[in-house]
């Protein structure tokens, strides 16, 4: 199935009476009764925003020897949130037995955490489990920035027949130090949403920063890029959570932070979209344009490949593009471009016109009949061919 033809509900038709944005808070472990309901009794009182309870039940921990969550007994304490509270449940699942106990057990929605999101197996058998059922699910993006992953594991939750299913993004594992726990890289949700434009993506601000003191910051960026929502972990006491202790927040606290957000509207009221409307038509025609000006530079690369092709001149010319890197750098930062915008931008030109020059090369050549078994090719899949 094409992405184009996959075509998530949106959580107002979940016919859970969801609103957006959605807010979903709670501890990252159930760890007990009392926990659990203190925790869910001081998120209601404190705040009507909350409109779904999480504990995970099932911990994935990264080293054996932690806490690995108490299991199916704490199912029944979601049930008595909800009796309790009204708020809807939601849970982590890894395997089959996750998904049926939860079923079992009355829970509303699921997720598929971090860690299972990168293994398709494993998605896959959940994915077989939920076959049949319509239980909302969410799911994770993957520990490692790998976009087609985190696709796959969508996609094959659309192929058991799934309609109610949403995206949570909590940022990435990244090798090197950063000031958050996992590396928000937005530009791959972005990507996600350009893969699924109806899909309703959460952010999870906790696993992003980290840490309580860049919450705020991490959750007004995705409310700012229209994410549908967030999912908060918020627990009682969090100095004393058996998981995730130091970025859990107090009910008060979550309140608090909720209160501060601007929540962003998803599109324009009428009043508004005319003037919307002119600086969209404005940007419309300057990518008209753009686009218009690399075809043209395409062609010129063209001619230069067939010129150093005559004069047996290699394709890559490393000091040029040194030459055209400088240049565009200080052009660049004139214009107020930033120095990334400006490599990836001129990276995706040097790419297309490698890929150019190669395919005309090819194209005389064999014009030309001369048989090349490997080599500079054209690649028909458009991959850049090696030209170390
Ligand atoms: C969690 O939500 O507590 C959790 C384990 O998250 P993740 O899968 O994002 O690490
Ligand atoms: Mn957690």
């Amino acid at each position: 199935m094409s992405p184009s033809a996959i075509h998530p509900l949106p959580f107002s038709q979940w016919g859970l009476g969801l609103e957006r944005p959605l807010v979903i808070a709670g501890p990252c472990s159930a760890e007990s009764r009392e926990q659990v309901l203190e925790t869910a009794l001081g998120i209601k009182q404190r705040t009507s925003q909350v409109q779904v309870f999480r504990a995970g039940v099932w911990k994935p921990r990264t080293r054996p020897g932690g806490f690995e969550g108490i299991g199916g007994p704490a199912l029944a304490w979601l049930k008595e949130v909800k009796e309790r509270t009204g708020l809807l449940t939601i849970t982590e699942v890894a395997t089959p037995a996750h998904v049926e106990a939860c079923l079992k057990a009355g829970v509303d929605m699921l997720w598929i955490g971090a860690r299972t999101t990168p293994n398709p197996f494993s998605v896959q058998a959940i994915a077989d489990a939920l076959r049949g059922t319509d239980i909302p699910v969410f799911v994770k993006n993957p520990v490692n920035p790998d976009l087609p992953l985190w696709v796959g594991a969508l996609e094959r939750l659309f192929d058991a027949g799934l309609k109610r299913v949403a995206a949570i993004h909590r940022g990435f594992h990244w090798f090197e130090r950063t000031p958050y726990r996992n590396s928000p890289m937005w530009e791959i949700p972005v990507r996600l949403k350009a893969t699924f434009p109806q899909l309703e993506m959460i952010g999870d601000p906790s696993h992003i920063a980290g840490n309580p003191g860049l919450l705020a910051p991490v959750a007004q960026q995705a409310l700012d890029l229209n994410y549908s929502g967030l999912m908060i972990e918020t627990h009682r006491l969090p100095s004393e959570a058996r998981s995730d202790a130091r970025q859990q927040i107090r009910p008060d606290t979550l309140a608090e932070l909720l209160g501060s957000l601007e929540w962003r509207r998803a599109s324009a009221e009428p009043a508004l979209r005319d003037e919307l409307q002119e600086h969209r038509d404005l940007i419309d025609r300057l990518d008209e344009e753009i686009l218009q000006k690399l075809g043209a530079r395409m062609e010129i690369s063209e001619r230069i490949g067939l010129f150093k092709q005559a004069h047996n001149i290699a394709i890559l010319q490393p000091e040029r593009w040194r030459q055209i890197m400088k240049a565009a750098h200080a052009f660049g930062k004139e214009q107020g471009l930033s120095a990334n915008f400006i490599q990836a931008l001129m990276d995706a030109i040097h790419d297309e016109s490698i890929r150019r020059q190669t395919e005309v090369w090819e194209q005389e050549r064999q014009a030309a009949g001369v048989q090349v078994s490997h080599g500079n090719g054209a690649d028909p899949s458009g991959n850049k061919p090696d030209l170390a």
